[in-house]
């Protein structure tokens, strides 16, 4: 006869009860609905942190929401966390981990864009490496390389991407143009149109969503940004494997 436990104990949890009881208490970390990856207090006295890649090195680190800037831990480049809002016609390269608004009379025409969140209500056009979440609510085109954590193309927009997207999750309910490369998950809502080639670890097709391309399936795809090379040393890619946190 089996020894008196409780119900669920019993049904093979007794493991994971106990490990529970002896492992110390670990941050929390979740996932935002904006997509910011926040590593939660255990105690009050202590800030609440943001995870925070590096420009130049892909470096991740995890910096206090309230920060206005920090510096990168590995290659030492300053990293402002200011929030910027593009109300006029620009072109002036933009670097920030804080969040970027093209208003819909405001562009960024023939720069880099580096930031965290981007929403696109104006025209841009240039190289994007966002953290976040490129939110584009406008047709627009990238002609540089855009690379983000999660994009979104709304209703009535299209984007031309002559030089592809690379993100980990796509949400197209407009249309998009070039060549999509996708870490996760590519959904194509009914008023969606994909016009070029998309490969993902899955794409979702809702009934109506339109794709002219080729679709390849692929696990374990390698999205990372290059690392640049900066005049106090070269990063290798070996430098970035060794670090735990690059894992997150
Ligand atoms: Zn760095």
């Amino acid at each position: 006869m089996s020894p008196l436990l409780p119900k669920e104990e019993s049904k093979g949890h007794l493991l994971s009860g106990w490990l529970k009881r002896d492992t110390p208490k670990r941050s929390k970390i979740i996932t935002t609905p904006k997509g910011d990856v926040i590593k939660k207090a255990n105690h009050p006295h202590e800030p609440e942190k943001r995870l925070v890649r590096c420009f130049d090195c892909n470096h991740r680190q995890w910096v206090p929401i309230s920060a206005e800037s920090t510096q990168c831990g590995r290659c030492s480049v300053y990293i402002s966390m200011g929030d910027l809002v593009i109300k006029n016609p620009s072109s002036q390269n933009i670097r920030t981990r804080g969040d970027v608004t093209v208003e819909k009379r405001g562009s960024l025409i023939g720069c880099d864009i580096a930031c965290h969140n981007l929403t696109v209500m104006g025209q841009i056009s240039g190289s994007v490496d966002c953290s976040g979440v490129a939110h584009f609510k406008h047709s627009s085109k990238v002609m540089g390389s855009m690379h983000c954590k999660h994009l979104i193309i709304e209703k009535r927009c299209e984007i031309f991407f002559p030089q592809g997207v690379m993100a980990e999750e796509v949400d197209v309910y407009g249309t998009l143009i070039g060549n999509v490369l996708c870490s996760g998950v590519i959904r194509i809502y009914p008023t969606a149109s994909v016009i070029g080639d998309a490969t993902a670890k899955s794409i979702v097709m809702k009934d109506g969503g339109v794709l002219t391309g080729m679709m390849s399936i692929r696990q374990n795809l390698d999205i990372t940004l290059p690392t640049k090379k900066r005049s106090t040393g070269f990063l290798t890619d070996t430098d970035a494997a060794e670090d735990d946190e690059d894992q997150l």
